[in-house]
């Protein structure tokens, strides 16, 4: 797929994603996924009305209805989805810097398309055979108000408001200027939490913080947590569907830890969770201690949602999945990332305790990681054999989903070349940094000397 790659598709917009393409998209999905309405929501993104517009115009050029949401969380628009049985298309970048923008599509079901449908898409995308409508047959297009007032009612109904509520919780939030400025706060007070926001106002150009919902950007919840006296800090993406943490006293919390503490409260013996080759080894020591196997995917939403509805559809329990950056999924609510959901979830975890306390078990892990460059594909493939012929010796559990994977039970290292620059990335995962950094330097070395014969 060269359009929608492993989370949607996305670009520069006015660059890469403008309103021809779209337009072209939009005329695409049209064409390929048959009749009946299609909803359009979108981010804060500056651009994003000029390219829901152009969507629209191209659903309704062959011949499908549209609902115009405005701005909604994606899983708000993946709510409205479900709840009225028609298909979706997310004008959003997600966690992108403001410059970007991007498609991303939704089934009838909420869920986001699988890769085999967004191939037969990219096809009539390129073969631009659309079907498009003569005069009498042209869709209309609907403002629809209140998608996000129903998607708070949707939130409320799946959680435990009382064991929420009962906690009396104060909450920073930082909905970083996103789609969730306008849902999550209503959310979190309805639930019986005192809330208090910062970069708390819809605004395309993210005058506070970038959507990257990362320590870097960070900073001001931080500061609003140890102000405010606050029991937890919430952040989210451009487009709601992550949530991060940060603890009582402005400590961030890693994804991968609150991931970890998620699924130790979701996970039973017998259970599967899903989550990519990059996974934690707190993941692994989680699924190990509740007797769930762990099953890993390429790097990518897309591939964890697949893999979730295979197991799934062999009659497996999968409660949990997703990754370390603030994006996990609670299949029993609904198969897609939700950030107010993922926040709720983890305030019903706490269950009086401190996040400190949570996550604490999470916390003492290292991580290391190193780059080897290449300069031609000879040496690329050299390097990936090289990875290939250690993953055999070693005597590890071998996962070659997305590069090579090396599982040692107490720690992990991964050799995966960049998508998108000339390098190999190693990384890898133990408690203790000495042994981490000698998975790195085992696998860094071998990776060198295979180079170098080239
Ligand atoms: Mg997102």
């Amino acid at each position: 797929m060269e359009i929608f790659g492993s989370s949607g598709t996305r670009g520069v917009a006015g660059e890469e994603v403008t309103p021809e393409f779209a337009m072209r998209v939009a005329k695409a999905v049209g064409t390929v996924r048959g009749d009946g309405r299609v909803a359009v929501g979108r981010d804060t993104r500056t651009s994003g009305r000029m390219l829901a517009d152009a969507a629209a115009s191209g659903l309704a050029s062959v011949g499908r209805d549209v609902d115009r949401l405005g701005v909604v969380p994606t899983p708000g628009v993946q709510a409205y989805a479900a709840r009225e049985g028609v298909e979706a298309l997310v004008v959003t970048a997600s966690h992108n810097p403001p410059r970007y923008n991007g498609i991303k599509l939704v089934g009838s079901d909420g869920i986001e398309l699988s890769v085999a449908e967004l191939e037969r898409i990219e096809e009539t995308f390129d073969s631009g055979e659309f079907a498009d409508a003569a005069w009498d047959g042209v869709g209309r297009a609907e403002g629809v108000e209140g998608a996000g007032r129903a998607y708070v009612e949707d939130l409320l109904g799946a959680v435990d408001r009382s064991r929420i509520a009962g906690a009396e919780l104060t909450v920073a939030l930082d909905p970083g200027h996103g789609a969730g400025a306008a849902t999550t706060p209503r959310f979190l007070r309805e639930l019986g939490c005192r809330v208090l926001t910062v970069n708390g106002q819809p605004d395309g150009r993210f005058p506070g913080r970038d959507p990257e919902p990362v320590p870097a950007n960070l900073g001001d919840l931080s500061r609003l947590v140890r102000t405010s006296d606050a029991d937890v800090g919430i952040a989210h993406d451009g487009d709601a569907d992550r949530a991060v943490f940060v603890d009582e006293r402005g400590e961030f919390v890693s994804g991968d830890a609150s991931l970890a503490a998620l699924a130790a409260a979701e996970l039973d013996a017998g259970d599967a969770v899903v989550s990519a080759v990059n996974v934690s080894q707190r993941l692994v020591d989680v699924a190990d201690e509740a007797g769930a196997d762990l099953e890993l995917t390429p790097i990518g939403s897309t591939n964890i949602i697949g893999r979730v509805r295979e197991l799934t559809e062999e009659g497996r329990r999968v409660p949990v999945a997703g990754e370390g950056n603030g994006g996990v999924l609670f299949p029993g609510y609904r198969l897609a990332r939700d950030g107010a959901y993922t926040a709720a979830r983890f305030l019903s975890v706490l269950g009086g305790r401190r996040v400190s306390e949570v996550v604490a078990p999470y916390d003492d892990y290292a991580n290391v990681r190193r780059n080897v460059h290449y300069e031609s594909p000879g040496q690329r493939a050299a390097m990936l054999t090289a990875a290939a012929n250690r993953a055999e010796r070693e005597g590890a559990t071998i996962n070659t989903r997305d590069g090579y994977r090396l599982d040692y039970g107490d720690a992990w290292v991964l050799a995966r070349p960049s998508g998108t620059e000339p390098l190999v990335r190693i990384y890898a995962e133990a408690r203790d940094i000495a042994r981490a950094e000698m998975l790195v330097a085992g696998m860094y070395d071998e990776l060198v000397e295979a180079k170098a014969e080239i």
